[in-house]
């Protein structure tokens, strides 16, 4: 049997202040001591990870979450009062150098919305011009940072919709990676089809599987899974989601250890940018890079639910016929 190497894309959240300033320096020193490379997409507004605690009132399940979780361990308690009792502070204009050396350390910055707790409550009722303005707000931030525009985004708590993806297939992105699935597709939604192609999350988060499973287990559970994906799916990246307050902070050991099993295992590991760099362009045949191009088919977004994660997100589902 042949024994493929498992092509492993780190996708970071950076959904929180706390998360910003001490849990990315914490995973950079990770990547860099590793040399892995990843892809950090960053809230670029305020923290308001305060609001989020009106679901408590208003969604049933996301106290039960809250209590399985641990989300005060996770998070911490301070960053569930930003925007209620305490002002939301500037995730990446607060923090304007340090957002400079994901970039300058080799990694891919991206944009995770403008405020994550307003994508996530908002975009199922916003119309196409109020989800542009929060995109633009976010890209304005990003490129005053950065000096050039974003090339990819990825919807806050994986709320993506027809209009969502409508507002982003106008930006001129490379990719976009707002949903939970199996591998890279061009979304349909709706009766639209759209050009932006979707990198989906494959594994499920740490937060999903401490709800559901042993912390002992996590790490082997998660290796095998990316050892089965990688030998169905050889091109398709393993994309596994982290938080900069989880993985960088309050289970940042669970987390180093991960990275030393998937490195013993061969793994390499790519960046989003870099996958997408192999999909077929529109009008050529080979693809426009020195690799073999990945395919990509037509699947469908819609609403789903995944074990350990309360609340509906999107999902990849094959097109239907
Ligand atoms: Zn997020």
């Amino acid at each position: 049997m042949v024994q493929r190497r498992v092509q492993f894309a780190l996708k970071v959240d950076v959904d929180t202040y706390r998360g910003m300033r001490e849990g990315l320096p914490c995973l950079l020193e990770m990547f860099r001591a590793r040399r892995i490379r990843a892809t950090i997409f960053v809230s670029m507004g305020p923290d308001h990870s305060g609001r989020a605690i009106r679901r408590l009132v208003t969604k049933p399940g996301f106290l039960k979450k809250m209590l399985r979780t641990k989300a005060v361990s996770l998070y911490g308690p301070r960053t569930i009062l930003y925007g209620t009792l305490l002002p939301g502070p500037k995730i990446a204009a607060g923090n304007a150098e340090l957002f400079r050396t994901i970039e300058a350390e080799g990694h891919e910055a991206g944009v995770h919305g403008w405020d994550h707790v307003r994508w996530q409550d908002g975009v199922p009722r916003f119309d196409e011009p109020t989800i542009a303005k929060e995109l633009a707000r976010a890209f304005d931030v990003f490129e005053t940072i950065t000096g050039h525009p974003p090339r990819a985004t990825a919807a806050p708590g994986w709320i993506a919709n027809e209009r969502s993806l409508a507002v982003q297939d106008q930006l001129g992105l490379l990719y976009c990676s707002d949903v939970r699935g199996d591998h890279p597709f061009l979304p349909r939604a709706g009766d639209r089809v759209f050009r932006t192609p979707q990198i989906p999350t494959v594994l499920p988060t740490l937060d999903e599987m401490i709800g559901v499973m042993d912390e002992n287990g996590i790490n082997a559970s998660l290796v095998e899974d990316a050892r089965r994906r990688a030998a169905l799916r050889p091109d398709a990246p393993i994309v596994h989601t982290v938080h900069t307050e989880v993985e960088g902070l309050s289970r940042a050991s669970l987390f180093s250890d991960l990275l030393d099993r998937l490195l013993a295992e061969g793994a390499i590991f790519v960046r989003l940018d870099e996958a997408a760099s192999r999909f077929p362009v529109a009008g050529a045949s080979g693809g426009n890079g020195r690799r073999a191009a990945i395919p990509l088919s037509v699947c469908e977004v819609r609403e789903g639910t995944l074990p350990g994660r309360s609340g509906t997100l999107a999902v990849q589902f094959a097109a239907s016929r």
